[in-house]
């Protein structure tokens, strides 16, 4: 699949997500302002672009730990199967955890991350996605912040890949396959 020739049409500027993030970041920290003990969990990989320019935007004192579940593999298709592939480093008990998602799409992986971490008794935990795609939830599920909502198109750029490709593109931009 990965062979089929096809074009990246820009969706979402590089400037655009900045101007996004400054405002996601107003709220959150409105929201965690006066905590010393916020977790900023990433979701691997997707996430590391999001989370970097996340942290660096926002003024508080934060910790920062990553967690990989399994999604997409190297196919364009969601799987209802969620495994861990990679756990947190550090403790949760107690603490305020913020996870970070790039895409909410059935909503299967992030109603999984938020069992396993609320079983670990956090003293507050919120979501934040960059991107959601609403017309594909079959989880009822919602991230607490959401950078941009989607139509249902395979996206790239800015962390997320096709098949492990085009993560550093500094825009959000959509797979058109040229042939057939
Ligand atoms: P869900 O479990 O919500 O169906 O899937 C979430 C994960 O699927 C996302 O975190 C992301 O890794 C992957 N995913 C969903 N939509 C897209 C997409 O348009 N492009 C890419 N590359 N991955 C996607
Ligand atoms: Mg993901
Ligand atoms: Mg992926």
């Amino acid at each position: 699949m990965s062979e089929r020739p096809y074009v990246i049409d820009q969706m979402i500027s590089a400037k655009s997500i900045a101007a996004r993030i400054e405002d996601l970041c107003a709220e959150i920290h409105d929201e965690y302002e006066g905590t010393d003990k916020l977790i900023v969990v990433g979701l691997l990989r997707g996430s590391f672009v999001f989370i970097a320019d996340l942290v660096r935007e926002l003024d508080l004192p934060v910790e920062v730990d990553f967690l990989e579940a399994s999604s997409y593999g190297n196919s364009m298709e969601s799987s209802r199967e969620v495994r861990i592939l990679k756990d947190l480093r550090g403790e949760i008990e107690g603490r305020d955890v913020l996870v970070v998602e790039d895409i909410v799409d059935t909503g299967h992986t992030l109603t999984h991350v938020m069992h396993l971490l609320e079983a670990r008794n956090p003293a507050k935990i919120k979501t934040i996605a960059l991107l959601d795609k609403p017309s594909r939830r079959e989880a009822d599920i919602k991230a607490d912040w959401i950078g941009f909502s989607i139509p249902d198109e395979f996206v790239v750029g800015y962390g997320i890949d096709f098949a492990q490709r085009n993560r550093n593109l500094p825009f959000i931009g959509k797979v058109r396959f040229t042939e057939e």
